[in-house]
């Protein structure tokens, strides 16, 4: 990926912990590496399709200038987040808040925080067999649009399938997400379980019936085998539901457990006779 630099940004602002800082301010310097694709714009000489440096150091500027945070680990990181948010060209950033006259005591040139932050692509299961089911999808595949640190939102068709565990129940609707979010990968299995209940959801049994299920089957690269958070979703290879949907939106996307493609998982649960 290609990268934008921005190095020793002056800005005369109020963060600290200590009330003085507060009033009366100090220097803070910033580096900021912004990643972004620039040939586009460098073939075509048009700022139009790159991301200004004049605009992202004004904006960082007046952004630390009127907000005061106690930690520069808050600044940096609020910062990062309106940074992704204003600038949708740059997919990541390192950013580094120096803080050259803290109170210390001591001789040094500088403290400071770096921090790394970006959108990450990730794959959602969506499911419902209780009630309005069409109703319960459209409910989350909104509140997911809706959320402000979610952006590129696109969803598959949605399948009826009939139900999966053995627990008698009704037909379900499936669906598969894509989504790009700021969100690491607990923040937004937090915010999908949020989702589940705002749409009254109720765990009883395993794999019973739910007006609505929202499952991370990719994120990114990410591997977790946390019994909370297991993440590519460890069935995925055995549900038909789970991968037509996804072959819509990423037949090549690999699993970076097995190393096997949504098509060839799917393709290999096709030739299983006993596929469900
Ligand atoms: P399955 O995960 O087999 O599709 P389910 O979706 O019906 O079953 P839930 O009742 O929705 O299961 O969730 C059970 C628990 O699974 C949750 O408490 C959650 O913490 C955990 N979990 C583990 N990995 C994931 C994941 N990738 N996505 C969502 N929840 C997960
Ligand atoms: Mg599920
Ligand atoms: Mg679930």
């Amino acid at each position: 990926m290609d990268e934008i630099h921005i190095k020793n940004l002056e800005v005369y602002a109020g963060h600290g912990v200590y009330e003085e800082e507060n009033r009366n301010g100090q220097l803070f310097v910033a580096d900021m590496i912004l990643y972004a694709e620039l040939r586009k714009a460098g073939l075509a000489d048009e700022m139009a399709l790159s991301t200004s440096y004049g605009e992202v150091s004004r904006f960082a500027n007046r952004y630390l200038r009127e907000h005061t945070f106690r930690l520069i680990e808050a600044a940096a990181e609020h910062l990062a987040r309106e940074l992704l948010l204003t600038f949708p060209k740059v997919e990541r950033l390192v950013l580094e808040l120096k803080k050259p006259e803290a109170p210390i005591g001591l001789p040094f040139s500088y403290v400071s925080v770096k921090i790394e932050r970006g959108w990450k692509t990730a794959y959602l299961g969506i499911g419902s067999n209780m009630g309005n089911k069409r109703e319960f999808l459209d409910f989350g595949l909104q509140e997911i649009k809706n959320h402000p640190e979610i952006k590129d939102v696109c969803c598959s068709d949605i399948i009826t399938t009939a139900p999966y565990g053995g627990v008698e129940q009704d037909d379900f609707l499936n669906g598969a997400i894509e989504l790009k979010t700021l969100l690491p990968p607990y923040e937004l299995l937090a915010f999908l379980q949020e989702t589940e209940k705002k749409a009254g959801r109720e765990r009883k049994v395993r794999w019973g019936p739910r007006t609505l299920d929202l499952d991370i089957l990719f994120y990114q690269d990410f591997i977790s085998d946390d019994i909370r958070l297991t993440v590519p979703h460890p069935d995925m290879a055995n549900r038909r539901f789970v991968l037509e949907p996804l072959m819509e939106l990423c037949p090549g996307y690999r699993n970076p457990v097995n190393g096997k493609s949504v098509r060839e998982m799917l393709e290999e649960l096709e030739g299983d006779s006993v596929g469900r």
